[in-house]
């Protein structure tokens, strides 16, 4: 039996890492010193959330950019966010601006992400960029899909034509996830916490993305032969939302957890910066 393809996010974010290298050290050089920055915002004390924005923070200075991290308090409110929001915006230094997801429940996340430029929403989180991609326009995708396409793509599995299940539809993953498929030719089905007969749907699936929150959720026995398993789940012990061990013996290739998804998703994050700084830099010179 041959054995599954590895879907090796670790790997191919290291040579997309090298290739922003290269990008930030010419653009520095044509911008006299001027460094691509990320700002990321964290609101509160979630501990996984700081782990993210820290994560997020190095892999910037591994390839030379800016990083600068503003931390809120648990008890900010939409219009402190706001403001914050609003000065990074007006900031000609900060090129992309990232708000950790989730914020505190006080907060109402729709306004906070909206307020984003749509030039330095790198994260794709704001309804225009969302809609944009939708329409198959120029934008930024929501990080997380995005890194998921270039993998997928990378290794070419192909999408055109087959059937993609996304389990999930957050407004950061799974319906983005399900839109960026459709627009590559997929035929999509997106189910949810209300979806019947699941484990049928999911047994159609050329491809299956796991983006539902919940530690192997999706059993081994709902896996068609031959499918391409995609898990964004993240959970403690390196668990996934797919129940890898026993799908990987059905499956064509699959993400590895951790090590898939993860680091594509700081991949993505880092090229739609250095991709919003050039064009800064374009519409300056226009
Ligand atoms: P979320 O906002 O909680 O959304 C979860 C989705 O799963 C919802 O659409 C929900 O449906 C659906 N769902 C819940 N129970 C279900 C059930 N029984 N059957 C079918 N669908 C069900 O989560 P998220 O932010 O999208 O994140 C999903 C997973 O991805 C998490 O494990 C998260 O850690 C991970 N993640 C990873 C990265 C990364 O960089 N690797 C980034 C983002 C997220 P309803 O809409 O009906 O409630």
């Amino acid at each position: 039996m041959v054995s599954p393809l590895i879907l090796d996010g670790r790997s191919l974010s290291r040579t997309i890492e090298e290739r922003v290298k290269i990008r930030v050290d010419k653009f520095r050089q044509q911008c006299a010193g001027e460094t691509p920055t990320l700002a990321a915002i964290l609101v509160g004390n979630d501990p996984a959330s700081a782990t993210y924005v820290k994560m997020k923070g190095n892999a910037c200075t591994r390839v030379g950019m800016g990083s600068r991290t503003i931390h809120l308090s648990e008890s900010t409110a939409t219009a402190e966010l706001i403001e914050a929001i609003d000065l990074l915006n007006r900031d000609p230094q900060i090129h992309g601006i990232l708000l950790q997801h989730p914020v505190p429940r006080q907060i109402n996340e729709r306004i906070a992400f909206d307020r984003i430029s749509p030039e330095k929403d790198v994260d794709g989180v704001t309804c225009l960029g969302f809609g944009r991609m939708a329409m198959n326009e120029p934008a930024f995708g929501s990080a997380t899909p995005s890194g998921i396409i270039r993998l997928l793509t990378h290794y070419q599995i192909p999408i055109e034509g087959r059937r993609a299940v996304v389990v999930g539809r957050s407004p950061i993953l799974g319906k983005p996830m399900a839109l960026m498929l459709l627009n590559l030719n997929a035929t999509v089905t997106i189910c949810h916490s209300r979806t019947a007969d699941l484990p049928e749907i999911v047994r159609e699936a050329d491809i299956v993305v796991g983006a539902v929150g919940k530690p192997k959720f999706i059993k081994g026995d709902w896996i068609k032969p031959g499918a391409t398993l995609v898990d964004a789940g993240y959970h403690p012990g390196g668990i996934g939302d797919i129940d890898l061990e026993a799908a990987i013996p059905h499956c064509f290739a699959y993400t590895p957890v951790p090590g898939g998804v993860g680091p594509m998703t700081i991949a993505a994050l880092l090229v739609q910066t250095m991709d919003a700084a050039e064009q800064t830099q374009e519409t300056a010179h226009s």
